[in-house]
């Protein structure tokens, strides 16, 4: 992500400064600090009846033709749950609940710089509702056996989180909102 140049409030040259310990532009003229924080992103470990797992193929970049877990960025004002669910329902059609949070983590992308990544495992309503829209180019629900493999490191560790809990619960978990 490239830094700002100028002031978004009052459009003049943004200069350099040490502000509350780290390195940020800032204005001169209106006081501006261009604090950069983590874009909140929700991330849908899916599965259906039979407990198999959906997993996508990326159209777009980032980790474009990458296979993946659905997810995007949570809106202002939306609850990180019902991001996740809409973005699920969008990019996929299906409808789902919370089972309950996986876990939530940090990782830095060259297109958007820092992200937060809130990862819950849903239970999906029908699966044969899949349909896809233009951010996929394949998806499925697989066993672990038989899963397209997934490289992106952050989801891989989200599926290794999700089956280290539900080995050491014995059971799917308790819902955590
Ligand atoms: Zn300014």
């Amino acid at each position: 992500m490239k830094p700002y140049l100028f002031c978004p409030v009052c459009s003049k040259p943004l200069a350099e400064g040490i502000i509350d310990g780290r390195t940020r532009m800032f204005c001169r003229d209106c006081g501006w600090v261009h604090y950069r924080n983590p874009l909140p992103v929700a991330v849908a470990y899916t599965v259906n009846r039979n407990n198999e797992l959906l997993v996508v193929r990326r159209a777009h970049e980032p980790a474009i033709h990458e296979w993946a877990l659905p997810g995007g960025f949570i809106e202002e004002g939306e609850e990180p749950f019902d991001g996740c669910l809409r973005e699920l329902m969008e990019e996929t059609s299906l409808s789902g609940t919370i089972d309950r949070l996986i876990g939530i983590y940090h990782r830095r992308v060259e297109m958007y710089g820092s992200l937060l990544v809130v990862a819950y495992k849903v239970i999906v309503d029908d699966h044969e509702c899949l349909s896809i829209n233009h951010e996929l180019s394949e998806a499925g629900f697989f066993d672990e056996h038989n899963r397209p493999k997934i490289n992106i490191p952050l989801h891989r560790h989200i599926i290794e989180e999700h089956n280290r809990v539900t080995h050491l619960a014995g059971t799917s978990g308790n819902p955590v909102l």
